[in-house]
């Protein structure tokens, strides 16, 4: 059995109505995803998250790498990828693109095999995971604090057990945000910040301490994730507790961040870290720093599968009779890509994610979305 072919493709969604956060303004949605073929007719399908061009190219890198060999054999085809590029590029862009490559191998094994990814990552330990809401976006609209209350409150109607909003955008607004998003949700429904590296230490803990009372799941990206050990001082300075790891690569970066004391929960995007393979690997290192998981997503349908077969065979300690929820972030902004690319029965209702058994990551690909959004030579 063989890899018989590679195709990686630029999808683009323009959106209707541009949102931002304290980096960036998003006008589109830009994303590659990659589909391998085996000589016995089976497809998988992978994402890379990060620039879709560079991840394509990426992609093209590896390619020869990865034509002709077994694919039931992933592990020893990432040893092979990533022995061929880490003398230039142990981080960054090569890895999302070996992420892609990976998260496909499984789908394809998946396929082949005719069993779920999540029995392939050696079993599910849970049928049903709580998707936490991510939104809060900042727009150009007048009374900012009434449209993320507003937005809150929709998913709070929606069933949502938990959502995260921006911050980032300064000390004085955030608190006023952050106070009217509670008040519009109540007490009973998790809510988590992210300032996306917004703010030095000094900053941090201003915002930390005045928004504890809104009792915050966790502060993600406070920081830089270059300071390590600034984040570590944070820790000791807040109640809150601190997340980060979107930006950190492979197992050797986790390695970093885990011994720095620097986060309560570590954030891996599977679709840049080094795909399921690493991925699984850095949920093993975590267990040994007692530090919990929580991956992070942004994309397609893709993306999401792969962190839900993932979350559905995650360990976590402390083993007890009640298992606390295992979360995964359910990015809820404007994205025809997410809503149109694949089918799938993994769904929310009612603030839950049933998993599905179905074969590989369990969706199919619908060509034609494929067709209206692969961005055009
Ligand atoms: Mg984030």
């Amino acid at each position: 059995m063989k890899i018989k072919s590679i195709e990686s493709f630029i999808l683009t969604d323009k959106l209707k109505e541009a949102f931002y956060f304290s980096q960036w303004e998003y006008s589109e949605r830009r994303i590659c995803i990659v589909k391998i073929t085996s000589d016995t007719g089976h497809v998988g399908w992978g994402e890379g998250y990060g620039p879709a061009a560079l991840v394509k190219s990426g992609i093209e890198h590896l390619t020869p790498y990865v034509i002709g060999q077994n694919p039931l054999e992933n592990e020893t085809i990432w040893s092979i990828m990533y022995r061929r590029t880490l003398d230039f590029a142990r981080r960054g862009i090569l890895v999302s693109a070996m992420s892609a490559i990976d998260v496909a191998l499984w789908d394809l094994k998946g396929k082949i095999l005719e069993q779920p990814v999540h029995l392939l990552l050696g079993g599910k330990k849970r049928d049903k995971i709580i998707p936490y809401a991510t939104g809060m976006y900042y727009t150009n609209c007048r009374n900012l604090g009434d449209k993320l209350a507003k937005e809150a409150e929709e998913y709070a109607r929606l069933g949502y057990k938990a959502m995260k909003m921006k911050v980032g955008l300064g000390i004085r607004e955030d608190i006023e945000y952050v106070a009217k998003v509670r008040k519009a949700i109540g007490p009973d429904i998790e809510l988590m910040v992210d300032s996306n590296h917004a703010y030095n230490l000094r900053e941090a803990v201003q915002l930390s301490l005045a928004i504890e009372e809104y009792n915050i799941g966790w502060f993600e990206e406070p920081i830089s994730p270059e300071y390590y050990e600034q984040y570590a001082e944070l820790r000791t300075k807040t109640s809150i507790p601190i997340a980060g790891g979107e930006c950190e690569y492979t197992r050797f970066g986790f390695q970093t961040l885990l011994k720095s004391n620097s986060v309560d929960i570590i954030q891996p995007d599977i679709c840049a870290t080094g795909g399921l393979t690493e991925a699984k690997r850095i949920a093993t290192l975590a267990s040994v720093y007692g530090v919990e998981l929580v991956p992070h997503t942004w994309g397609t349908g893709i993306a999401i599968s792969a962190a839900l077969h993932f979350v559905a065979n995650l360990d976590v300690m402390p083993g007890r009779l009640r298992t606390p929820n295992c979360l995964i972030e359910y990015d809820r902004t404007e994205n025809g890509l997410r809503e149109e690319l694949t089918t799938t029965d993994m769904i929310a209702v009612n603030g839950e994610i049933k998993i599905s058994d179905k074969p590989g990551l369990g969706f199919e690909l619908h060509e034609d979305a494929l067709e209206k959004y692969a961005l055009k030579k």
